[in-house]
């Protein structure tokens, strides 16, 4: 039989299928047990203790492995939990370049362990190239990227970052969560790690909260899952099966995903009660190229600003039928979230500023409703909008 490598839909969908050699079972069986039987005195088998390690854990990490053309896996209980193993690899004194406007959860760990003095702290403007180029070339441990940011979705050219690290010494990290492995592979670019929230796209449910890091060389990768069980803060057993059954349709759905985020992009861009909309497929969009060449898709999240500030964000939000106000992304239904006082909360007034986070600012994270409905959905709510704060104004000048 010739033997070909298979396409990253194929590997998702066959990841630990006929892994069963009791009853062949094509789906995997879900290994529960906490402990494994040694085979007999001083003979360990793969496994004893599932802390440590478990088959079910492991068909997910190989999964994640194929997925990001990485060497090595760790899954973890949750994406910060993915974060703090990865941040273990970091000690007193190093320096830790990481993006200003991060995931709010990230920023607030990395501030919380860096005023406690396990490392060096530099916030980076990575959309200024004398910024980070400068701060790298004083020196650095590890560049943390998240590409495209959250919520303004901003691109870092991840292979430039790459190169001058590697001039430095420097590790470069990438949280891959917005995009998942269907969309971009940095471990392709040059990174070092990737780092996801599984709960987003890879799970894609909104039923799991999980997290992974996935490593460019083997003996990272190990000295991670050293850390994530030290730490004791690998997955469970079960948040592994029903992640890898999410992960089969992650390529499917990411393209029903697209499909939706195109049309609501078009109703939104030049919308009377928009006044701006952050979307990497616009070419309007400052790093589009940038975008265009680094990933496979410009991905299902869609940040909008609208005219009238926290007033008309209320309206909007009131309108919605079809859409959830939560946060997190990633998922099957469609969710909305207002940064400023969600997702960034944890973010100072002045790291907000900083990341441009302001209070007419929302998150979209398009779902696989059928398209057309959530165009009439969002367009009704947008009319609703514009209302409130025409009204608001003629008060202002009565
Ligand atoms: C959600 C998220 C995290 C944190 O993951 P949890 O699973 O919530 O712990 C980290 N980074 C990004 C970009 C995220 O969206």
């Amino acid at each position: 039989m010739t033997s070909f490598k298979p396409h990253s839909a194929t590997l998702a969908v066959r990841a630990g299928l006929e892994d069963d050699t009791q009853y062949g079972a094509v789906v995997p069986p879900l290994h529960f047990s906490s402990t494994f039987a040694f085979a007999g005195f001083g003979q360990p088998r793969a496994h004893d203790y599932s802390r440590s390690g478990n088959p079910t854990r492991d068909l997910l990490a190989n999964a994640l492995i194929d997925l990001e053309g990485g060497q090595a896996a760790t899954v973890t209980a949750t994406g910060m939990a993915a974060i703090t193993t990865v941040l273990q690899l970091l000690k007193p004194g190093d320096r830790l370049l990481a993006p200003a406007d991060c995931y709010g959860g990230t920023w607030r760990l990395l501030d919380a362990l860096h005023q406690r003095g396990a490392f060096e702290l530099e916030w980076v403007d990575f959309y200024s190239d004398d910024d980070w180029r400068n701060k790298l070339e004083s020196g650095a441990a590890m560049v943390w990227l998240e590409s495209p940011s959250n919520p303004l979705l901003r691109i870092t050219d991840i292979r430039a970052v790459v190169e001058q690290a590697r001039a430095s010494g420097a590790l470069v990290v990438v949280d891959n969560t917005f995009m998942s492995p269907a969309l971009q592979n940095p471990i392709a670019l040059g990174a070092d790690l990737v780092v996801h929230s599984t709960t987003k796209y890879i799970n894609g449910h909104s039923d799991v909260v999980g997290g992974a890091v996935i490593s460019a060389d083997k003996e990272r990768g190990q000295q991670l899952a050293w850390w994530a069980n030290c730490l004791g803060v690998t997955a469970s057993a079960f948040d592994c099966w029903q992640t890898l059954r999410g992960l089969r349709t992650l390529d499917v759905r990411m393209q029903r995903h697209l499909e939706n985020t195109t049309l609501l992009v078009e109703m939104l861009e030049g919308h009377a009660a928009v006044e701006h909309i952050y979307y990497p497929g616009l070419p309007s969009h400052p790093q589009h190229a940038l975008a265009e060449r680094q990933q496979r898709g410009f991905g299902a999240v869609i940040s909008f600003e609208l005219e009238g500030g926290e007033t008309a964000v209320r309206s909007f939000l009131d309108g919605l039928e079809f859409v959830s106000l939560a946060e997190s992304l990633g998922g099957v239904e469609t969710l909305i979230a207002h940064p400023a006082t969600m997702t960034h909360a944890a973010m100072s007034a002045d790291a907000q500023r900083r990341a441009g986070i302001r209070s007419g600012l929302l998150r979209l994270s398009v779902g696989l409703e059928d398209g057309r409905d959530l165009v009439r959905d969002l367009g009704r709510a947008l009319v609703r909008a514009k209302a409130s704060t025409s009204k608001v104004s003629r008060h202002a000048v009565a």
